[in-house]
């Protein structure tokens, strides 16, 4: 019998695949896969952050089992369930107030940021929206028609305009990203782009899958006033930084800033499909039967959110994110004294990149040793991705209960990775079949 990775690829569409090496799981626990060879693989993509409490939580698994006992429908088109009221109330507890309205639930990040789109055009009567350049904001038709990453195969909408994502390390330092950001805004602002046709600005507190870029200090609080002046809505994208990876619950409190809508995918379910969006009641409350799929708030996924939620305050997780955050990025960091390859080393919390580049002062991206890396540390037992508009930023996104003796055991294996790669000790034929993005 042929493996199970080898039998995927008879039977399995690569329509949705995005592989960086022949991995294929038959269980995990906590930050740990198990391989269908059965090897233990340390987990710090946790599934692009949607593991968030690692695999096989208990809490999350009697919740489910709960759910499932009497189960209260599949539902909440047409009637109302106790997991998914009991979870929008805590839900906008955790927002602030610009965005303590109603919230709406879906299935995922894509489905969550295609109804914002629609909404606050909708809502608004303004035709335009503002999105970064190399944003992610989701693979279906409509997320992808506000987001800006260069990856996507598909169209942006007619009332997009994309705007620079300032980049601290391109530009040589935080206050020049930041200022040039700015002024490309602002001139937009005041020429193409008339404020008052713009009914929103998608932002991302943290730009993950751009390259994980982390916006300069004064940055978004410009931006927010920007779009106080003009009344355009400020649209938070928390889908995969938020709920406690950065090290606050939410990321753009790092920021200081106040979104008027924020979007919860990936980790909010902790491994089952849910989606939410918080915002006010007048833009959420817009139309009735507007957005809408046949299972968005069934009560087993709202149940699995809850305790995902739950979990996040009763064990802290918020400042184990920021605590085992900085150890793994301490221990990341040294490794730029060892590696030529290593050019930045930035992130919050557990969010954190590495550039990886083939010469430090010109910052050339070193795309092809990094699908190495990430190859060469998968034969060494550590999954990890990577992200970024030129395929060069290694990405960490572990579980948020990560202990400092498992970002110490990734970090060993990074570290003997990039040496492997450094040295022309990885097989470059190996990539083959492993295109990345
Ligand atoms: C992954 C992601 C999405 C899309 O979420 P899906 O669950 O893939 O639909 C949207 N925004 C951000 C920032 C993401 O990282």
């Amino acid at each position: 019998m042929p493996g199970l990775y080898t039998r995927e690829s008879r039977s399995v569409s690569k329509m949705a695949h995005l592989r960086f090496f022949p991995q294929a799981v038959v269980g995990g626990s906590g930050a740990y896969l198990t391989g269908d060879d059965g090897r233990r693989l340390l987990d710090f993509a946790a599934s692009w952050g949607a593991a968030s409490l690692g695999h096989s939580h208990p809490a999350i698994r009697e919740a489910v089992d709960r759910a499932l006992c009497d189960q209260a429908g599949a539902s909440y088109l047409s009637t109302a369930n106790e997991p998914t009221v009991l979870l929008a109330e805590k839900l906008l507890s955790l927002v602030p107030e610009r965005a303590r309205g109603r919230v709406w639930f879906g299935h995922s990040g894509s489905d969550a940021n295609e109804t914002v789109a629609r909404m606050v055009v909708a809502a608004t009567g303004r035709p335009r929206i503002l999105a970064f350049s190399g944003a992610y904001h989701g693979g279906t038709v409509g997320s992808m028609a506000v987001s800006g990453h260069p990856a996507q195969q598909g169209s942006r909408a007619a009332g997009l305009t994309l705007v620079p994502y300032p980049d601290s390390h391109a530009a040589g330092s935080p206050e020049a990203a930041r200022d040039a950001a700015l002024a490309h805004l602002e001139r937009l602002l005041a020429t193409e782009v008339p404020p008052q046709e713009v009914a929103a600005f998608f932002i991302e507190p943290i730009q993950s899958d751009g390259g994980m870029l982390v916006p300069p200090d004064g940055y978004f609080k410009a931006v927010e006033a920007l779009c106080r002046r003009h009344g355009i809505l400020l649209v938070c994208d928390e889908v995969k930084v938020g709920l406690g990876r950065t090290g606050r619950f939410n990321a753009f409190e790092h920021s200081g800033i106040e979104p008027d809508i924020v979007v919860f995918g990936k980790g909010l379910g902790g491994g089952l499909p849910i989606s939410a969006v918080a915002g006010p009641e007048a833009i959420m409350n817009h139309a009735v039967a507007f957005s809408l799929q046949t299972v968005h708030g069934n009560p087993v996924c709202a149940a699995a959110a809850l305790a995902v939620l739950q979990t996040i305050e009763q064990d802290r997780l918020v400042a184990n994110a920021e605590r085992s955050g900085q150890v793994l990025r301490d221990a990341l960091g040294r490794l730029a004294a060892r590696h030529a390859l290593v050019g930045d080393v930035r992130g919050r919390g557990l969010a954190l990149g590495v550039e990886l580049v083939a010469d430090r002062s010109s910052r050339r991206p070193a795309a092809r040793q990094t699908a190495l890396t990430v190859y060469r540390a998968f034969e060494l037992g550590l999954v990890l991705y990577y992200v970024g508009v030129s395929s060069n930023v290694l990405e960490f996104t572990p579980p948020l209960t990560l202990t400092e003796a498992e970002a110490q055991a990734g970090v060993a294996i990074v570290d003997q990775a990039l040496a492997d790669v450094a040295a022309g000790r990885v097989d470059e034929t190996l990539l083959a079949d492993f295109a990345g993005w």
